[in-house]
């Protein structure tokens, strides 16, 4: 996929809207980035591969270089919400996130607090898109988001019905249902798809040599084929929610004694914190349903969670499919509840509840 992107970028004929698309931690970024890179680099390289000429990049002159400063992204972002912060509340309101290290290469980051790409951001897109670029071949545009705010997605239908000769949108999104279909229709899509545990393993093998064999394998499962989130995934962390996580599962599986789980519940508390706590518990609370089902299913072959098969094995013989159902819906029920802010240990207690009262 990445040799036909270059191999078309050599030719001038990299689609002027492209879908980069992929799960989470995929390297949809890091690829749009490079791409942009092959793009404006100064030098313009060519390798040959198999009687093919593919573009690459220098890494080295001006255009590279600054193009590359883009990788930080999160530090960019957060600047700028910061400049944000500084000004006067009638000029916040019309400010929107944009990252910046080239002027002819814009970032278009989801907008906090809300996370979605609004209307004057896409506004800027177009303004910009209007003018020639001034320092390389190229003007292009990196939306790393597909959550738009329905007007700003309208508004963007506008420069991909036709986008001048010079512009590149690089749009990057994790399943395309999240777009119009509009949209969808107007753009070519590249497609990062899921790398197999192996070749996970064996990049976890040479890049986090501090893993052991079992921590490599476990953390390629969990990672989903995602290479971005196998080399960031913070395996203790993980492995904390998911001890609470089979904390809720043992408590509906035998009647009786709470003292574990309400000893557990009691140390989620409410705020950033316990959101972001409360969020790892849920993630890591799906992915042990989902063995279950693996194992009730007879796929054990696909269970992440390795480590445990055991007690999912036991888990997977006590609960039936209504209840791993109801079970998910419950999920759902907390998830929105903490949107709404309620106070974090209260529903996780009640969610607790919900999953034993199903049970019966
Ligand atoms: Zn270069």
């Amino acid at each position: 996929m990445v040799d036909g992107l270059r191999a078309a970028i050599a030719v001038g004929k990299l689609p002027h809207s492209l879908i980069v698309l992929g799960p989470r931690g995929a390297g949809k970024f890091t690829l749009s980035l490079l791409l942009t890179m092959a793009l404006e680099c100064e030098r313009q390289p060519r390798d040959v591969v198999e009687g093919r000429v593919l573009a690459g990049f220098c890494g080295e002159c001006r255009n590279c270089t600054r193009i590359a400063e883009g990788a930080e992204l999160e530090a960019k972002v957060e600047e700028a919400v910061a400049a944000r912060e500084e000004m006067r509340e009638t000029d916040k309101k019309d400010t929107r996130v944009l990252v910046q290290t080239h002027p002819d290469v814009l970032i278009v980051p989801p907008d906090p607090p809300q996370l979605l790409i609004k209307l004057g951001q896409v506004r800027t897109l177009i303004g910009r898109s209007q003018y020639l670029p001034t320092e390389g071949p190229a003007k292009v545009f990196l939306i790393t988001s597909a959550a738009f705010m329905k007007e700003a997605a309208n508004s963007l239908l506008k420069v991909l019905e036709e986008p001048p000769p010079y512009v590149h949108i690089l749009l990057m999104a994790e399943n395309l249902g999240e777009l119009l279909p509009t949209i969808r229709s107007r753009c070519a899509v590249a497609h990062l798809g899921a790398l197999p545990v192996e070749e996970i393993t064996a990049l976890l093998a040479e890049l986090r040599p501090e893993l052991k064999k079992v921590e490599r394998e476990l953390t390629a499962r969990l990672s989903e084929g995602a290479v971005g989130r196998a080399l960031a995934f913070n395996l203790a962390e993980y492995a904390a929610a998911r001890a609470d996580a089979l904390v809720l599962l043992k408590n509906a599986e035998q009647n009786g004694d709470h003292t574990a789980l309400f000893k557990m519940t009691e140390t989620y508390r409410s705020g950033a914190e316990g959101q972001t706590r409360t969020t790892a518990l849920l993630r890591a609370l799906s992915s042990l349903l989902e063995d279950i089902l693996l194992l009730q299913n007879g796929a054990p072959g696909r269970v992440r969670n390795i480590d445990k098969t055991a007690e999912l094995q036991r888990l997977a013989d006590t609960f039936a499919f209504e209840w791993i159902e109801s079970a998910v819906r419950a999920m759902d029920a907390v998830q929105s509840g903490m949107r709404r802010n309620l106070l974090r240990s209260l529903s996780l207690d009640a969610f607790a509840a919900g999953l034993e009262g199903a049970r019966r």
